[in-house]
């Protein structure tokens, strides 16, 4: 189909037609941390309320009936999008947070014992290291680490000798690093572990938004991702789970909806994946996960990913060129998503950010909610520049000229 249209993929976002800090453009490079909606997402979700509201599930009034199809086709979506064999396999939940605690709460009481290991890796957000580090504690496990090598890349001989132990029951990785942009080698990762029995988890809170990703290919047991960082609602959340795993994992939480019978002493679960979806959801917010889903599907993920290299290239080259610049992460385009980290001279990356936003550009500053990553590569914080469907590389060059007046004001 060629490259995008990206001029008239920017009509359908209204606030890309934002001025900011006294009349300028908005060039919004923060989207690792949330992207922009398309009217249509707006719509829906003002649709909703306007003509639909109610709860769903339960009641058979119209009006309950058009809400919980439009709900459950948005499971449907979300099926077909991550190539799922079934919409049981596909659970709301609120982020991918709370999709990562739903497995550690559910799956990882019920499965972790004294001793055991879990696996996760350097390069993970908070996200895929606090709910592992209650549970370890909560059990007497251990957690170990993959190392990030100062290329951006996984060393996996750690990984190969941490699955020699026998005695790793759980392996949590990330896709892609929200900081270095790192593609993992997931599939890699996955068959290393099923050689040894070992369900993985992928947060796949950074790469379901920007590339093509089938769970039966990747043959995860557990993937997490958030709609508000492709094109969706903030509030919503998926995991996937196979469904072998999904039928023998306890309630996370108890309350309405995930119920069949309820007596004094005893309950009887809903079918799957109502069980794990306790109390109204975020009704709303998961029909316009459907508008987005429907966007991303008509460029189709291919398209945006070509787009997302193409664009990182260009920023990786310009980035790379300012004097005093320290690059983090894989230089190669074709192994990274969309991110650019980097830090100036002795620039704090705060005040870095303040004059990107005098000039209107809108990047991230800190730490990223990747603490043990700054750890490993010696520094308090980052500033990022992250790409989506709506950037252009006219927007580079005015992130790389604000880049310049920084080190004119810094005198670097
Ligand atoms: N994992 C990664 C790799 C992320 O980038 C993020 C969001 N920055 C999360 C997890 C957490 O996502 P959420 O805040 O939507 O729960």
């Amino acid at each position: 189909k060629g490259a995008l249209n990206v001029e008239k993929i920017r009509k359908d976002f209204p606030i890309l037609k934002r001025k900011v800090m006294g009349g300028k453009p908005l060039v919004y490079l923060d989207n690792a941390a949330t992207t922009q909606k398309p009217l249509a997402v707006i719509d829906a979700i003002h649709d909703y309320y306007t003509n639909y509201n109610s709860n769903i599930h339960r009641a058979v009034h119209q009006l309950a009936e058009e809400a919980t199809k439009a709900y459950e086709d948005t499971r449907v979506k979300i099926a077909k999008f991550i190539n799922a064999r079934s919409t049981d396999e596909i659970i709301f939940t609120r982020n991918t947070t709370e999709a990562i605690n739903l497995v550690a709460y559910s799956w990882g009481r019920a499965n972790i014992k004294k001793d055991d290991r879990i696996v996760i890796t350097e390069i993970e957000h908070h996200s895929n290291i606090v709910p592992w580090q209650i549970l370890t504690q909560e059990k007497g496990a251990k957690l170990e680490y993959i190392g990030v090598g100062d290329d951006g890349y996984l060393k996996m001989h750690e990984y190969k000798k941490y699955l020699d132990s026998g005695k790793v029951k759980l392996v949590s990785v990330s896709h892609m690093s929200n900081v270095l942009g790192t593609i993992t080698p997931i599939n890699e990762i996955i068959k290393m572990a099923h050689e040894k029995g070992i369900p993985v988890l992928v947060d796949g809170a950074q790469s379901v938004p920007h590339m093509p990703v089938d769970v039966q290919k990747m043959d995860c047991e557990f993937m997490a991702f958030s709609a508000h960082k492709m094109l969706g609602p903030t509030g919503v959340g998926v995991l996937y789970v196979k469904r072998e795993l999904l039928e023998k994992m306890p309630p996370f939480m108890g309350g309405g909806d995930m119920i069949k019978e309820v007596h004094k002493y005893e309950t009887r679960y809903n079918d799957l994946p109502y069980k794990f979806e306790g109390g109204t959801p975020n009704i709303a917010d998961v029909i316009g996960f459907a508008a987005a889903i429907d966007y991303l599907e008509k460029i189709g993920m291919d398209r945006v990913r070509e787009h997302e290299i193409d664009i990182t290239k260009y920023a990786l080259d310009r980035v790379a060129q300012v004097k005093g610049v320290t690059i983090y992460g894989p230089m190669n385009a074709i192994d990274r998503g969309g991110v650019v980290s980097f830090n100036i001279g002795d620039i704090h990356p705060h005040d870095l950010a303040t004059i990107m936003n005098d000039h209107g550009v809108a990047i991230r500053s800190g730490h990223h909610c990747a603490q043990v990553l700054m750890e490993r590569l010696d520094v308090a914080a980052t500033s990022r520049a992250s790409f989506y469907i709506y950037n252009t590389k006219e927007e580079v060059d005015v992130f790389i000229e604000a880049l310049s007046e920084a080190r004119r004001l810094f005198k670097i």
